[in-house]
């Protein structure tokens, strides 16, 4: 896990991110998916100054291995000078050695944050799912944490005032903000009473208004009168020109895009609003959708 370093604001990964969140879908399965309806306690993983440095640190670690159910992994965690902020050893296991750096020997309240990010290394490594390059691969293990309920103590680590800033995990603060809030959708939870920084508070606001803004994404009928309207041009123009419809790749800012089934009738795809997988829906005003992912009802005005 990386370290400091000036802070970036807003979505420069959200692509990876989406994917990131369909492909723990398609990997765990919606059942999978809803075993972790219940996010990591705040009294579960809270450690102060007063408690031990390494039984402390031993003890929050059992409790994210506990939320992963890897019965069997046990953590050893070390500190140490480092140029990270931790690190762990992806070996077969069960044990697997975590190194914190040693600044979190005074910043014990973020070991739970940094440790929170080394275990999901270890769940996805479990896992066999990874994503290639060590970037992407790295969005994909904050993405896991933040959805299935460990990742908002990473949130909370981002704190700032007039002489500093910390921030832990490689998405923005935004970015962590739009994961949860698209988890506390699915799980009708509320991780903002959770909050210890000001700033981690602000940045879910901002994560929740994008998530809430993939709900109302035409041919979706919560679909906002600007957007119908754009809708029923592009699709004016999609009846007119086929079959040599516009790729999605051609316009990023349109999630939807049209093509010809065949010889049959015209179809729009466009992002399940939960888990991005590509719906498509033949054109012939409303229907109703189930995404076969994430189970998610759409309804939908083609
Ligand atoms: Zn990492
Ligand atoms: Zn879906």
């Amino acid at each position: 896990m990386a370290n400091d370093g000036p802070v970036e604001h807003g979505y420069p990964h959200l692509e990876t991110v989406r994917a990131a969140v369909t492909a723990l879908y398609r990997r765990l399965s919606y059942d999978t998916i809803r075993t972790f309806s219940t996010s990591v306690a705040p009294a579960d993983v809270a450690f102060c100054d007063t408690d031990d440095l390494h039984l402390g640190a031993q003890r929050v670690a059992r409790e994210l291995v506990r939320h992963y159910r890897l019965p069997d992994a046990r953590l050893i965690v070390g500190f140490r000078e480092m140029q990270h902020a931790a690190n762990v050893e992806l070996e077969a296991g069960p044990e697997y050695f975590v190194e914190l750096n040693d600044r979190f020997r005074t910043h014990r309240r973020d070991i739970g944050a940094a440790l929170a990010h080394e275990v999901t290394h270890v769940y996805l490594h479990r896992l066999g799912l990874s994503f290639p390059g060590t970037r992407d691969n790295e969005i994909l293990t904050d993405t896991t944490a933040t959805y299935l309920g460990a990742g908002w103590l990473l949130l909370d680590a981002f704190r700032q005032d007039g002489v500093s800033s910390q921030k832990l995990g490689y998405l923005t603060p935004e970015e962590f903000g739009y994961v949860l809030a698209k988890r506390s959708l699915v799980f009708g939870e509320d991780p903002s009473v959770w909050f210890t920084s000001a700033q981690a508070y602000t940045a879910y606001t901002e994560g929740m208004a994008l998530a809430r803004r993939d709900e109302r994404q035409p041919p979706l009928t919560a679909a906002g009168w600007a957007g119908r309207r754009r809708y029923a041009r592009d699709r004016r123009h999609a009846q007119d020109h086929r079959p040599a419809a516009v790729p999605a790749s051609a316009r990023p800012d349109v999630p939807y895009s049209f093509a010809p089934d065949g010889r049959g009738p015209l179809r729009v795809s466009f992002p399940c609003p939960t888990c991005h997988q590509r719906i498509r829906v033949p054109v012939r005003g409303r229907v109703r959708a189930r995404c076969g992912l994430c189970r998610t009802v759409l309804e939908c005005d083609t």
